[in-house]
């Protein structure tokens, strides 16, 4: 079949290696000029395990799986990661019940190796952690994930397949068996496709919407939860990723990795109307209090502003998380066209699991 992926994050990317993989012809259309430009380049580069998600939905199937797919893949192909390791942190009595409950969750869902710790034993592995428990998540870490889109890239091209940058998707339409799908851009024009999968991210649903008969009252809102983080001056204190308990919106303020050992904080959840990518340094000021329940030595003055990433959710404050919403024909009733909802996190641990789920689909 001739395949259609829109966008060159890193779902596209993995969609679009799936595709090749079985043969069939595959074109990725990207409005930017690179891959990884869009939500992709704004996340905290974890490798979840797969505790947290309800037993059963695709975010607890895909990133167990995708977390296994993901390092057997970044080891066969070269890409950095580091399986570090985290630990989630009851800092009250509270928490800790939160905690318990997490790895019930979490094993529940597969997750291998879920350990509950005490306060000293935790202090054992981080000196600086201020907790009475906690629960270790061997299985966790951290990957250069532009290592890993470039890898699927590469392999994307081995097997046939080309990405067209600067092509934005502008109107779809169904007509004799086939997608005819005009492209703006320096070659703008109209291409025939089999099948289409649209994987554009914060774009997904105005893309649906510009998709001729596909029906209204399926394409869900798009919620924006930008999540800010401040950067670690100084010498990291942690050697593992710290967690508080969840949030609503988020997993909480916590400590995230890079891989040359760097501290860095976030994301933190701030509802927004419009895409904007500023970090507003006065967040910094929730930043300490939440950071010293955990770590009451983070010293003043030490945050400094860094990035922010765009969480594409489907539900708002206060409302229950929605699952990745996966839409074939069985959602909307049109032939060969799967339109991806919602993929925020754990989106880039579960991308190679989701591949194959959503390469399934468009036969
Ligand atoms: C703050 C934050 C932290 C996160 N942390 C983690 C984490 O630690 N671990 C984890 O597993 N996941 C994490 N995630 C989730 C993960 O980053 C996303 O699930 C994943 O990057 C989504 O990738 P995507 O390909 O769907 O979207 P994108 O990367 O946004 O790609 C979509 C692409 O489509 C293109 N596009 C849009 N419209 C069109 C069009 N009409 N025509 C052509 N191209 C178009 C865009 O230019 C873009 O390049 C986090 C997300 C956020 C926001």
């Amino acid at each position: 079949m001739q395949v259609l992926v829109v966008g060159a994050g890193v779902i596209g990317l993995a969609v679009a290696r799936a595709a090749a993989l079985r043969g069939h012809d595959v074109i990725v259309a990207e409005a930017t000029g690179g891959i990884g430009t869009g939500v992709s380049s704004r996340n905290s580069e974890v490798v979840h395990a797969g505790i947290y998600y309800p037993t059963g939905s695709l975010r607890a199937r895909h990133s167990t799986r995708g977390r296994r797919m993901l390092y057997d893949f970044c080891a066969a192909h070269g890409v950095a990661y580091n399986k570090c390791g985290k630990l989630i942190v009851a800092t009250d009595q509270a928490e800790l019940g939160k905690v318990e409950a997490l790895k019930a969750q979490g094993e529940a869902n597969g997750v291998e190796g879920l350990e509950l710790i005490g306060g000293n034993a935790a202090r054992a592995l981080e000196g600086d952690l201020a907790c009475i428990g906690a629960l270790s998540s061997p299985e966790s870490g951290i990957v250069d994930s532009h290592g890993y889109m470039r890898a699927l890239w590469g392999e994307l091209e081995n097997f046939g397949g080309r990405i067209a940058f600067t092509t934005p998707v502008e109107r779809l339409w169904l007509a004799a068996s086939e997608w005819h799908v005009a492209f703006g851009g320096r070659d703008a024009g109209t291409v025939a496709f089999d099948a289409v999968v649209n994987s554009a991210g914060l774009g997904a649903q105005a893309l649906a919407r510009r998709i001729e008969g596909y029906p209204a009252n399926k394409i869900p809102p798009l919620v924006l939860a930008k999540g800010n983080y401040f950067a670690f001056a100084g010498k990291p204190a942690f050697s593992r990723l710290i967690y508080p308990t969840p949030v609503d919106g988020g997993l909480g303020v916590h400590v995230t990795l890079d891989l040359a050992g760097r501290m860095r904080f976030g994301p933190d959840v701030e509802w927004i109307d419009h895409e904007s990518y500023t970090v507003d340094p006065h967040r910094a000021d929730a930043f300490y209090d939440r950071i010293r329940r955990y770590w009451p030595g983070v010293p003043d003055g030490s945050l400094v502003p860094d990035y922010c990433g765009i969480r594409p959710k489907l539900t708002g404050p206060g409302q229950p998380a929605a699952d990745f919403l996966i839409a074939d024909e069985a959602a909307h009733a049109m032939k060969r066209l799967v339109c991806l909802f919602g993929i925020e996190s754990p989106g880039l641990t579960s991308s190679l699991s989701l591949a194959e789920d959503i390469a399934d689909r468009i036969v």
